[in-house]
């Protein structure tokens, strides 16, 4: 089943006279339960692509549907609905916002859908700390934890809602190796469970999280693999 399908799309940048094309007519299907991973060298457009495809962004030509719904025709304001109910974001950094417990982090970004009660925005919440292994540092601010720590907070915080998809814009970039391998094999879990995941990466232990491997130059989708993801459990 398609999740996401990305028809012909293009991105410009103008820069004085000069135009850009940072995205070159890219078509990709995304299917339902993957883990689809997008890697490349640096300057490829992954994270332009990864904007585009969640309606981050404004592309130039071209369009994209999340489950049949064109999201490219979407007002400001619809866009800001489904993004909520329907993608979860981690980036790089975590965007945790620094006065609230990792508690509090995810417990807020539950309210943002009017849908939930309150008692199952809690109940999920610590669900989700038990399952990102985070139960004990709960009540901590983001600077008192580790990276890992911290970057598993925001994975909790972008699975809260029970989005349809997650994009994952180089979640291990700011991680030394051993958090980076706990943030992967819970993503791997998650994975696992069901969850249909986004990555754009160039940590190659990441990339090997994936069940399907798109590789970006100079924004054409140069080569397309499937693959046995590695889940951490040698
Ligand atoms: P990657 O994520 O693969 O490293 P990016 O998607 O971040 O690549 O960037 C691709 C290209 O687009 C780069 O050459 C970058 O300089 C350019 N670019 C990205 N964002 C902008 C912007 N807002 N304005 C102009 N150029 C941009
Ligand atoms: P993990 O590998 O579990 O992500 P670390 O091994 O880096 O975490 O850290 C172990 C413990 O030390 C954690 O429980 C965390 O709360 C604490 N810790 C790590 N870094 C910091 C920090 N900068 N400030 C306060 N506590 C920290």
């Amino acid at each position: 089943e398609v999740i996401m399908r990305v028809n012909d799309v293009s991105k410009n940048f103008i820069n004085g006279v000069t135009d850009n094309q940072i995205l070159n007519h890219i078509s990709i299907d995304i299917y339902e339960g993957d883990f689809t991973v997008i890697m490349g060298p640096s300057g490829a457009g992954k994270s332009t692509l990864l904007y585009a495809i969640s309606g981050m962004d404004k592309i130039s030509e071209g369009e994209v549907f999340y489950k049949d719904k064109n999201i490219t025709k979407m007002s400001e304001n619809q866009m800001a609905s489904l993004r909520s109910k329907e993608f979860g974001f981690v980036f790089q950094q975590t965007h945790l916002v620094s006065y609230l417990t990792l508690y509090e982090n995810i417990l807020a970004a539950g309210y943002t859908n009017h849908q939930n009660t309150v008692l199952n925005i809690k109940n999920r919440t610590h669900q989700l700390l038990e399952e990102m292994h985070i139960s004990h540092v709960k009540d901590h601010l983001p600077s008192q934890v580790s990276g890992g720590e911290a970057q598993r907070a925001a994975i909790a915080r972008a699975l809260i809602n029970q989005p349809g998809i997650i994009f994952a814009d180089e979640p291990t970039g700011a991680l030394n190796k051993a958090n980076s391998e706990q943030v992967l094999d819970l993503m791997s879990r998650v994975h696992q469970s069901g969850q249909s995941i986004l990555m754009v990466t160039h940590d190659i232990r990441a990339a090997m999280r994936g069940t399907r491997l798109l590789y970006i130059e100079d924004g054409h989708i140069v080569g397309e693999k499937q693959l046995i993801p590695y889940d951490g459990d040698d």
